[in-house]
């Protein structure tokens, strides 16, 4: 996968895509990123990045032309046509499926913001869908960017040494996953669950799987209510996932 990142401040990106997973994932040829300064495309005609916003308000508006004119160029470094991702705190929520989905392109563009977020037309011109990585507000677009690679990356197929690893960790299969201890058995009174120190497999995989029901149960209700409603079987009609599917 290739992986582009357009930006007012680059140098965000310095060491951390040098580090683990993302690091092994490059340097194995399953991932390249590649980061693009956006002031490349603002020294010459259009000067500057941002203006003012039109109807007045507080802050400045990154301007469309180096946007659309930077996607443009870009797009045309690789065979690949890129999907355009905008991230906004406006956008659609990234979770594990978006994750999932965007783990599955060839080639993604990611756009950064900054100030109080860029010129409408943006989206509209490059066909970029814009994504959330929650609802708060980050100074920029840059550390989102930074969590979608980082996600992404671990669903590249060899990314993870074990990929079991990914199959079953939090969300990946509709829970979350279950506690994980490891040496030693006894810490200031603190004891690891004995099944654990069983060595009876099944036990273990039963222990865990009720685990991760109860805490999903406990800490997101609403992962619960999707979880249990997919379980229910097709003969048994069940009136909360009807009211949902609405
Ligand atoms: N005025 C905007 C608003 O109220 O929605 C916030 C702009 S924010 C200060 C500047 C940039 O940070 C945005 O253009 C976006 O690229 C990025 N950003 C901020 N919060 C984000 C979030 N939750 N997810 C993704 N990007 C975000």
């Amino acid at each position: 996968m290739r992986v582009d990142i357009l930006s007012l401040l680059p140098g965000m990106f310095g060491e951390v895509f040098d580090h683990g997973i993302v690091r092994r994932a490059r340097q194995a040829g399953l991932l390249q990123i590649e980061t693009h300064a956006l002031t490349d495309w603002t020294e010459g005609r259009f000067q500057r990045a941002d203006d003012a916003p039109y109807g007045g308000g507080p802050g400045m508006v990154m301007r469309v032309e180096p946007l659309v004119e930077a996607v443009e160029a870009i797009g045309e470094l690789d065979a690949a046509e890129p999907r355009v991702v905008l991230l906004s705190p406006r956008g659609r929520q990234l979770d594990q499926e978006v994750v999932a989905e965007l783990a599955r392109e060839p080639r993604l563009l990611l756009v950064a913001g900054r100030y109080e977020g860029v010129d409408e037309r943006f989206t509209g011109l490059t066909g970029a869908e814009e994504i959330s990585v929650g609802d708060y507000v980050l100074s920029g677009g840059e550390v989102a960017a930074m969590v979608v690679v980082d996600a992404v990356t671990r669903l590249i197929p060899g990314a993870v040494g074990d990929s079991e690893s990914v199959v079953q960790e939090s969300f990946a299969t509709g829970l979350l996953e279950h506690a994980h201890y490891t040496r030693p058995p006894v810490f200031r009174g603190e004891e690891v669950p004995p099944v654990l120190l069983s060595g009876n497999h099944q036990a273990v995989r039963r222990f865990r799987r009720e685990q991760s029901v109860q805490l999903t149960r406990n800490r997101r209700p609403d992962l619960f209510r999707a979880f249990a409603g997919q379980r229910e079987p097709a003969s048994k009609p069940n009136p909360d996932t009807k009211e949902r599917s609405s």
